[in-house]
């Protein structure tokens, strides 16, 4: 690892070398990986990355914490699309949008960022056996990416995971301990079960390497963008591992000088569990909320990584955005009728945020906006049934299909007649 100097305490600052099954500081506090970033800077360039032919998160690795002789893990994560969004721009008043989609990763979550790096630090530590506790998407992406490099998986989730989710964790062959209680229990339970049997540990806010996978997206966005800074990057918070992992993408790329200014984040959190956002709305220390939300991802009344996570929003001068449930399913069928793209619910509660912001003055109709969507929506169809509706059933007739237009108040487009 030519430019990893060690782990850092984000609490007390005791330093740690890197060695690959690295957890938290004695004192409790979270490790954040720090790089030589002169060295980077001298060796690699944004030149230099445009060469590089790899698609995926690993054509970044002088800012990951790995070993030159690590093999990439099999499954393809990273460089998913950018899209600019011009037509949902439009509908929100905005004038340059763009949407990266996550939701097309191997598993369909931003998670996939994190499992990879989990699997090479786990293969790293010579480890055959890696677990996690999680919402959902950090499960079924560690069981896909563990299965396709033949480690084998004990997976910790909520009994409310939704169906798709837990579905992908079977087909990937996880032992699937399914906890009738809050994300909460289901986390203390897997820490236990960690602690007495010496799996890898794929907690994110344990593992201090995962969110330096998950700062893949916006190394990726800023490449993406021809390293042209936009003035927003909004995404959704759970535990905040993923915002935490995004701002020190952001700041990797400024210290190692391939950006000369820094974005501002915007938190989105679901009104009904916001614990962070209400921390630096009140600027008092968080408080444990209920997890009342339909976006089961960040369905997170205790957050795991707090201190990485406000202090990303803080130094960003960011913006803390709650949206209502109503407001994420509305989110869900405007990204999918302007622009294509199906999210589940905490894919879109960025978008929803954005949406929010621009309402409440936040934001200027002027920014430049990219729009983070997280997870993709096949994994929930349940919500996607309940944003968008049944559609209507009609006997195979003409007569049938007639009157059910004539119901709906639908009259059929007519073919654009040919000058
Ligand atoms: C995990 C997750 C988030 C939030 O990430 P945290 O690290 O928990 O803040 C957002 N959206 C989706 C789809 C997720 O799976
Ligand atoms: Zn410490």
């Amino acid at each position: 690892m030519k430019y990893v100097l060690g782990a850092k305490c984000v609490k007390c600052g005791k330093e740690y070398p890197a060695v690959p099954s690295l957890t938290t500081c004695a004192c409790g506090g979270i490790l954040d990986i720090q790089y030589d970033y002169a060295a980077i800077r001298r060796d690699f360039s944004p030149r230099e990355l445009a060469r590089n032919p790899d698609c995926s998160m690993w054509r970044y690795r002088p800012f990951l914490p790995v070993e030159e002789t690590t093999p990439p893990p099999p499954l393809r994560v990273g460089w998913s699309p950018l899209y600019r969004a011009d037509r949902l721009g439009a509908e929100l008043g905005l004038k340059r949008l763009y949407v990266k989609d996550d939701g097309l990763n191997p598993t369909a979550s931003l998670k996939d960022r994190a499992s990879a790096m989990a699997v090479a630090k786990a293969r790293e530590a010579g480890a055959d056996t890696i677990a996690c506790s999680s919402t959902g998407n950090a499960a079924s992406s560690l069981a896909g990416n563990a299965a396709a490099a033949g480690l084998s998986t004990y997976i910790f989730v909520p009994s409310r995971a939704p169906k798709g989710k837990v579905a992908q964790l079977r087909i990937f062959g996880a032992t699937v301990i399914s906890v009738d209680g809050s994300y909460e229990d289901t986390f203390e339970l897997s820490r236990a079960a960690i602690d007495r049997w010496g799996w890898y540990n794929r907690n994110a806010a344990i593992n201090p390497y995962l969110s330096e996978g998950k700062k893949t997206v916006t190394l990726e966005i800023l490449e993406q963008l021809g390293w042209q800074v936009p003035d927003f990057i909004a995404l959704s918070v759970g535990d905040g591992c993923t915002i935490a992992g995004a701002w020190k993408g952001l700041k990797d790329l400024h210290s190692a000088g391939f950006i000369d200014r820094l974005p501002r984040l915007i938190a989105v959190q679901a009104e009904g569990c916001c614990p962070l956002n209400r921390a630096i709305q009140t600027g008092k220390p968080w408080q444990p909320m209920e997890e009342n939300t339909l976006a089961d991802s960040i369905a997170v009344g205790v957050p795991r990584n707090p201190d990485k996570a406000l202090a990303a929003i803080r130094e960003s001068n960011g913006l803390a955005v709650n949206v209502s449930d109503e407001e994420i399913l509305d989110a869900m069928r405007l990204l999918g009728r302007t622009q294509g793209v199906f999210g589940e619910p905490a894919g879109v509660t960025g978008t929803a945020g954005v949406k929010k912001a621009l309402e409440l003055g936040l934001l200027s109709p002027d920014s430049t906006v990219v729009s983070i969507v997280t997870g993709n929506g096949l994994k929930d169809v349940h919500n996607g049934i309940r944003a968008a509706g049944e559609p209507m059933l009609v006997k195979p007739s003409m007569d049938a299909l007639l009157s059910a237009f004539a119901e709906h108040h639908i009259t059929p487009k007519e073919r654009n007649s040919l000058l």
